[in-house]
């Protein structure tokens, strides 16, 4: 346990007026400060159980006065979130009692933690490693439950787990190639050499690409897979986002007089979250298409994660339909073949044809029938079809998504090489520096600036 960082405290919970708030003292001196304040019959929190609450007074020493009836929570290290002792008090005044609460801790000692010190502990004291920290933040800002276990995972250190041993292959290779280079009369030793590090780099480099696929659904899941619904006229795209949206919102659109221009809303389709972009124009004007043309459809098409193409079944394919078809024949892509309670109009041959891989999903907005097979769809062209796993890890951190690509560049940079016969010792930097980026990762080779910048950025009392 750390034993030289001074005694912190903040308000743990959000601004605001709330039933309870939390002031949290950290370090050393926690017990001591607390127990200035806390009045209770005799009884010190310096001398109970570790991980007890206990009911009480507090006051300011300084004038005796009553502050507040609180709950005091004792936490004694190494179990705690800091590893350090732990004072939670939790009040229950308004925020002016909790600041004068913390302003007379603070008088008592403690320092004014800054944003996101109380994880920086965590780290620093070794409970946690970096990507672990930033985990932290994650879960206080996932948007959705598929998200929130993502970040759990990563928090119980998963990622972490799957790194170290990474950097524990390279190290050996790096330990090996040292061995070799101290061997240098055998004429067979550099040759060995190359040859063992173009097959450990070939094999770093299929783990990191595999692990940076994961990227893509893990963003997904952090931001929400961008979608929007295109279509000409009155095919359905309103309905179909209203459907999408639920009830409750589509009461909301379009209120005359009200200038509400809500741009992005989030749906959770079998735990897929969606960020439906450009809503707006839908829920505005009903021919959108003709309106803003082809050209608009063009700048929201390559924005999209996922397209939702509505066509009406009931009427034949016009040239917009066919303007619109071509325009995303690249792009993730379903067609919604909507009024299926109509009378058909096109050839289901002609569009399965026209669609290539996507899939086309019939539906009537006006029975609500084929809204499921449309979810699934949905969650098949992420997913694979397989619902999250829980304990799927996806990489989500754009921090570590952009170490581990500079990790896979150095790998490529010594395959490189070793092709064009560069010497050994060249090589060896490269993949030096695989290890060394890897590592930033989990935090273990950080400059301590960086440090300071990532931690700040987290909110106070965290
Ligand atoms: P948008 O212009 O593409 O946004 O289309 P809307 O959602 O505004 O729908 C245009 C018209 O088609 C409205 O009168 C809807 O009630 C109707 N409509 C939407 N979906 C269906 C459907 O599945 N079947 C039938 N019969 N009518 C529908
Ligand atoms: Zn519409």
């Amino acid at each position: 346990m750390a034993t030289d960082f001074d005694t912190i405290a903040a308000i743990s919970t959000p601004p605001g007026e709330g039933g309870i708030g939390i002031v949290r003292i950290s370090g050393e001196d926690a017990l001591s400060i607390a127990d200035k304040l806390y009045r209770m019959k005799g009884k010190k929190l310096s001398q109970v159980d570790s991980h007890t609450i206990h009911y009480g007074h507090l006051i300011d020493p300084k004038t005796d006065q009553i502050l507040d009836e609180v709950m005091v929570t004792v936490l004694k290290g190494p179990k705690t979130y800091t590893r350090e002792d732990i004072v939670e008090i939790n009040t229950h005044g308004g925020m002016l009692v909790i600041n004068q609460v913390l302003q007379t801790i603070l008088s008592q000692g403690a320092r004014a933690a800054q944003p996101g010190e109380f994880t920086k502990r965590a780290f620093l004291n070794g409970r946690i490693d970096l990507s672990q920290a930033e985990a932290v933040m994650d879960v206080i800002e996932s948007k959705t439950e598929a998200s929130k276990s993502n970040a759990f995972n990563q928090l119980s250190g998963d990622l972490s787990a799957v790194i170290q041993s990474l950097r524990q292959e390279i190290l050996n290779v790096l330990a090996q190639v040292e061995v070799n280079i101290d061997y240098p009369e055998y004429d067979e030793v550099e040759e060995m050499t190359s040859s063992l590090l173009m097959t450990e780099a070939e094999e770093l480099l299929d783990q990191i690409t595999s692990i940076l696929s994961t990227a893509q659904q893990g963003r997904i899941l952090r931001e929400g897979l961008k979608t929007t619904i295109i279509g000409r006229p009155n095919v359905g795209k309103s309905s179909l986002l209203n459907r999408l949206l639920g009830e409750e919102k589509a009461i909301v659109t379009d209120i005359e007089g009200t200038t509400r221009d809500i741009v992005e809303d989030y749906v959770n389709v079998r735990g897929v979250p969606l960020k439906l972009i450009d809503t707006a124009g839908i829920r505005e004007t009903d021919d959108a298409v003709e309106k803003i043309g082809v050209e608009r459809s063009r700048q929201a098409i390559k924005e999209a994660d996922l397209i939702l193409f509505v066509l009406d079944q009931s009427q034949a394919l016009n040239p917009t339909d066919h303007d619109l078809m071509k325009l995303t024949q690249d792009e993730n892509r379903i067609l919604v073949l909507n009024k299926s309670d109509l009378e058909t109009a096109v050839s289901l041959e002609e569009i399965k044809d026209l669609a290539g891989n996507s899939p086309v999903i019939s539906t009537s907005m006006t029975n609500q029938s084929g809204i499921d097979d449309l979810e699934e769809a949905i969650a098949q062209l992420f997913f694979q079809g397989e619902t999250i796993e829980k304990d799927a890890n996806y990489v989500s951190n754009t921090r570590h998504i952009s170490l581990l690509k500079e990790t896979q560049q150095s790998l490529e940079d010594v395959i490189t090489g070793l092709e064009m016969g560069m010497p050994v010792d060249l090589v060896q930097i490269d993949m030096t520096h695989a290890w060394e980026t890897l590592g930033e990762i989990t935090g273990e080779t950080m400059q301590d600036e960086l440090l300071n910048e990532l931690f700040s950025s987290f909110c106070l009392g965290k």
